[in-house]
């Protein structure tokens, strides 16, 4: 991965993970490492729009378990419900689709960076209000610095990796 200074906004540093995703052996790592970390009784991936769909179809695979996708308002043909939340830039809402997501449900979400913690906590909220339960939050990278985890509760929280 690489940093790219001042990205999407003067003073924010982002972390891009596409040179991760460009290289098949890196790809085979991270998802092999994502599944192994996950509890084994995960019944269902969320992945985040839209870098979080880049690692949710080989964890369903490697896993073999369904995925229900989140995503930004006005994609979904049906809505369950929608959570808005505020980003390290800007503000953002999520939507989870109607109908696929059950009660009492075991959920892996997923997504590529954990950095305010506040896209990670809007989908906790949705797969709670659903009936579902948050089993782990997976990402690929964390930026501690950021404090995402304070906004999880003490939800279980894996990282592959953390860059200060
Ligand atoms: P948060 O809501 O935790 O502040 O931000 C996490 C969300 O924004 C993730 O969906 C992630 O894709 C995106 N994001 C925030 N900062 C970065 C970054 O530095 N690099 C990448 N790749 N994504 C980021």
């Amino acid at each position: 991965m690489r940093t790219v200074p001042d990205f999407p906004e003067p003073g924010v540093l982002f972390r891009d993970l596409n040179p991760l995703f460009a290289d098949a052996e890196a790809v085979r790592v991270v998802i092999d490492a994502m599944a192994a970390g996950l509890p084994e009784d995960v019944d269902v991936i969320a992945p985040v729009e839209a870098r979080g769909f880049l690692l949710g179809g080989g964890l369903s695979i490697a896993m073999g378990v369904g995925m229900v996708p989140v995503r930004k308002p006005g994609k979904l043909p049906v809505v369950a419900d929608r959570v808005d939340y505020s980003l390290e830039y800007g503000t953002a809402s999520l939507e989870l689709p109607a109908g696929v997501l059950r009660p009492g449900q075991r959920v892996a979400v997923v997504d590529d960076v954990l950095a305010t913690g506040g896209t990670v906590a809007a989908v906790c909220e949705l797969v709670e209000r659903a009936g579902a339960e948050v089993a782990v939050v997976s990402v690929v990278l964390e930026l501690p610095a950021l404090g995402g985890r304070s906004l999880l509760g003490g939800r279980n929280v894996l990282a592959l990796q953390s860059i200060t």
